[in-house]
């Protein structure tokens, strides 16, 4: 197995299993929710309306007629917002655990027809897509696997990609709370942080500009919000 495969299948390991009834329990309804648990929903939640704002504004009235691609949908909280402002969005996850509850909460959400759900490697994805966004995924690769991931995302979208990633130098403690009492490949995965610098140069090498970004810190929740867009029209 080469060094991406193994990592990847221990995330897909941990996110089917203890995984994902933790951030089930976070990104979910569950009410009862440590201080901790709380800051790193309410963060993420900021973020994901900060996303769709960008989103909204970039596309206006056209989004009727796009498409977008949910890369690593978790329980599918922005697959959803994505289907509610009109997108047409494919949904991807490595999880099948977390494809069933995004796929559940879609069902409720009245929102089924709109999304296709997939069970896989957001890296094994061919098509094209007018937005792709990819959020507290990449905080899980290091750079070595981090920048092929990116390169990867980049090529998915010919317009907007929408990206989260954990700034260097910062303390991320966040999020060593989960974790630490379970054999070792069940146990949280550590946040990569990466360096400005070294996001903007990947970038770069896909001809992406960076368009915009937003810091997004509550609490226990610390990333990077970036947009990036083609350098060109490659159409
Ligand atoms: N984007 C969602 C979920 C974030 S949790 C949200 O912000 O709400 C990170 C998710 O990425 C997990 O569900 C995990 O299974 C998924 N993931 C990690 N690596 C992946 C890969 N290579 N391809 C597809 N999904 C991946």
């Amino acid at each position: 197995m080469t060094e991406a495969s193994q990592h990847k299948a221990q995330l897909r390991a941990y996110f089917d299993g203890i995984g994902f009834e933790r951030w089930a329990a976070i990104y979910g309804g569950q009410e009862q929710l440590s201080r901790i648990r709380r800051t790193i929903r309410e963060g993420h939640g900021a973020m994901l309306e900060q996303a769709t704002a960008w989103l909204g504004e970039s596309f206006g009235t056209a989004i009727g007629t796009k498409t977008a691609l949910d890369a690593g949908c978790g329980t599918g909280l922005f697959s959803v917002a994505l289907a509610r402002m009109g997108f047409e969005v494919t949904a991807i996850d490595i999880a099948p655990q977390m494809v069933d509850a995004a796929l559940q909460f879609a069902q409720r959400a009245g929102m089924r027809e709109r999304i296709t759900f997939m069970s896989g490697d957001l890296e094994a994805l061919q098509g094209s897509y007018d937005a792709v966004a990819c959020f507290d995924v990449l905080v899980h690769y290091p750079p070595p696997l981090f920048a092929p991931m990116l390169r990867r995302l980049a090529e998915l979208s010919r317009g907007p990609l929408l990206i989260t990633y954990a700034p260097y130098n910062r303390l991320l403690a966040s999020l060593h709370w989960l974790g630490g009492r379970f054999p070792r490949s069940q146990r949280r995965q550590d946040i990569q942080m990466i360096p400005d610098a070294f996001v903007a140069q990947t970038l770069a090498e896909a001809r992406r500009y960076i368009h915009r970004t937003a810091r997004i810190s509550n609490g226990f929740y610390h990333v990077t919000l970036l947009e990036a867009r083609p350098t060109s029209a490659t159409t």
